[in-house]
C-alpha cells in the first residue's frame, strides 16, 4: 500500500501530519514538540521524500529505510520529524484494522497509572509539596515528581539550600504516594551520590538523570553507589546508546521519549532491548501533546511498561500552546488514572480550529525534489536503498554526466 501524500500543519510549537495512502486511508501524526517550524521544513526535505511512494504498512521498515536514507543526519531533528511520519502511520494502521494503536502491539484499551510530574523548580519547596499535595488529593494520583538540582546545572543549586530543602518537604507532605525526583543533568557523580543518600532516607524510589545525559560511565558510577533506581535515556536517540546503556546497566529503569527517539517503532526495538536485559521501561512524555497518548498505548501493550506514566501537571502559563490542540478530553484524569479508549488509532482528533491557524505544507508522490541536493544525489541512494524493499521499482542507472542542471546557480566570491 503505497503511501501517496503527507501533509503538515504547524505552529512554533507542534507540527501536526496527515498521511494518506493510496487507497485514501489516513492517518494523523505528530512530530516532536518545540521549534516545529523547524521539523517541518526537515520534514518536508529529508523525511517525505523517502517516504512518499512507498509501502506504508510496515512502519518499522519504512523508518529504517529513511534512516539510512539520512543516515548522514542522525541527530535531533531528523528523529523528531521522523515521529511525525511514524505516529501518523501508527494511526492509520489503527483506523484500517478498528483498533486502538496498543492492540497493534499486544495490548489493550484501558487504564494507565500516571505519576503527577512537576515540570517546576521556581515553587519555593513548601509551596511545590503543598501543590503536590493538593494535586494528589484531588485528581488520585498515588505517585508524584519534583525537580531537584539545577538543569544542567553543574552542582550548583537553582538557589543555594533548594535540593535540601525539597527532599524532606515533599516527601513529608505526601504519606503513602510514591516519590520520584528528576536532576536533569544537573550534578556530578559526587554530588548526585551524597544527594542521592539523602533520597534513599526520605524513600524516593526514583532518581532521573542525576549527571549529565550523555555521561554513560559517570551514570552508571551513581547507579553502582546507589540502591534507588538511576534512570534515564530522555535526550537519546540512537539505538546504539541504548544498547550500551542496557548492556552495561547505566541506568535501572529506562526512559526513551517516543517522539525525541523517532516513533513508536524505534521505541519498541528499545522496549525490546530492555525486557531482554529484565529493564522496566518508564518513558519521557513532558507535555500533553501526542507523546503521552503514544506512551500510553505504549504502557498498555509492553511486558516490560514501568509502574506508571509521565503525567504533566502544569498548567495554561507554563504551557500555554497545549490548550484545544485535541477535540474533547483524552487526558482526562480518574483517581490517578488516564485511559486509552478504544477508539481506532491513537483515538485523538486534532481541534479543526488549530489546524485552520496553522501552516500548511504537503508533499506528494512524484513531486519534483525540492532541493539542488535531491536532485543530485537523490536518484543514487534510492536505487542502494532498493534492498530494503518499497513500492517503486529500481530505475535504471544515470548516464554518465547526465546529472540535471541546478537550479539555482553557484555563486563563487572572489576574496
Ligand atoms: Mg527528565
Amino acid at each position: 500500500m503505497r503511501l501517496v501524500r503527507l501533509e503538515t500543519f504547524h505552529n512554533e510549537f507542534l507540527c501536526f501530519v496527515k498521511a494518506t495512502a493510496e487507497d485514501g486511508a489516513i492517518g494523523w501524526g505528530q512530530t516532536s514538540t518545540y521549534n516545529a517550524d523547524i521539523t517541518a521544513q526537515v520534514f518536508h526535505r529529508q523525511i517525505a521524500p523517502w517516504a512518499l511512494g512507498q509501502d506504508c504498512t510496515d512502519i518499522a521498515a519504512l523508518v529504517q529505510r529513511v534512516e539510512r536514507a539520512e543516515h548522514k543526519y542522525p541527530g535531533s531533528y531528523r528523529n523528531r520529524a521522523m515521529a511525525g511520519l511514524d505516529t501518523a502511520l501508527w494511526d492509520m494502521a489503527g483506523r484500517r484494522a478498528g483498533l486502538p494503536v496498543a492492540a497493534l502491539i499486544g495490548g489493550s484499551a484501558g487504564p494507565v497509572r500516571a505519576y503527577a510530574s512537576s515540570m517546576s523548580r521556581d515553587l519555593s519547596p513548601e509551596a511545590e509539596a503543598e501543590r503536590l499535595k493538593r494535586i494528589c488529593g484531588e485528581q488520585g494520583f498515588t505517585a508524584a515528581k519534583f525537580r531537584i538540582g539545577a538543569e544542567m546545572g553543574e552542582d550548583r543549586d537553582q538557589w543555594p539550600g533548594r535540593t535540601e530543602a525539597i527532599i524532606p518537604a515533599v516527601t513529608r507532605a505526601l504519606p503513602g504516594i510514591e516519590t520520584l525526583v528528576d536532576a536533569n543533568s544537573g550534578f556530578s557523580v559526587g554530588r548526585a551520590i551524597a544527594v542521592g543518600r539523602v533520597l534513599e532516607d526520605h524513600g524516593v524510589g526514583h532518581y532521573e538523570e542525576p549527571v549529565p545525559w550523555w555521561d554513560l560511565e559517570a551514570t552508571r558510577a551513581v547507579a553502582d553507589a546507589l540502591e534507588i533506581d538511576v534512570t534515564g535515556g530522555e535526550q537519546d536517540v540512537d539505538l546504539g546508546v541504548f544498547a550500551r546503556m542496557i548492556a552495561t546497566r547505566t541506568v535501572d529503569v529506562v526512559q526513551p521519549d517516543v517522539m525525541y527517539l523517532g516513533g513508536l517503532a524505534k521505541t519498541l526495538q528499545v522496549a525490546r532491548m530492555a525486557e531482554a536485559a529484565g529493564l522496566p521501561v518508564t518513558p519521557h512524555a513532558a507535555n500533553l501533546g501526542l507523546v503521552t497518548m503514544a506512551t500510553m498505548h505504549l504502557l498498555r501493550a509492553i511486558p516490560n511498561a514501568g509502574k506508571y506514566l509521565e503525567f504533566s501537571i502544569e498548567g495554561d502559563e507554563y504551557y500555554p500552546w497545549q490548550k484545544g490542540i485535541f477535540r474533547g478530553d483524552p487526558f482526562r484524569v480518574e483517581a490517578g488514572n488516564l485511559t486509552v479508549s478504544e477508539a481506532p488509532g491513537w483515538g485523538v482528533e486534532v481541534n479543526p480550529d488549530w489546524l485552520e491557524r496553522a501552516v500548511y505544507r504537503v508533499s506528494a508522490e512524484g513531486d519534483a525534489p525540492q532541493t539542488d541536493y535531491a536532485r543530485l544525489y537523490h536518484a543514487t541512494m534510492a536505487q542502494g536503498l532498493q534492498v530494503l524493499g518499497g513500492c517503486s521499482p529500481p530505475k535504471p542507472p544515470r548516464q554518465r554526466g547526465a546529472r540535471p542542471p541546478l537550479e539555482t546557480p553557484w555563486i563563487f566570491e572572489d576574496r
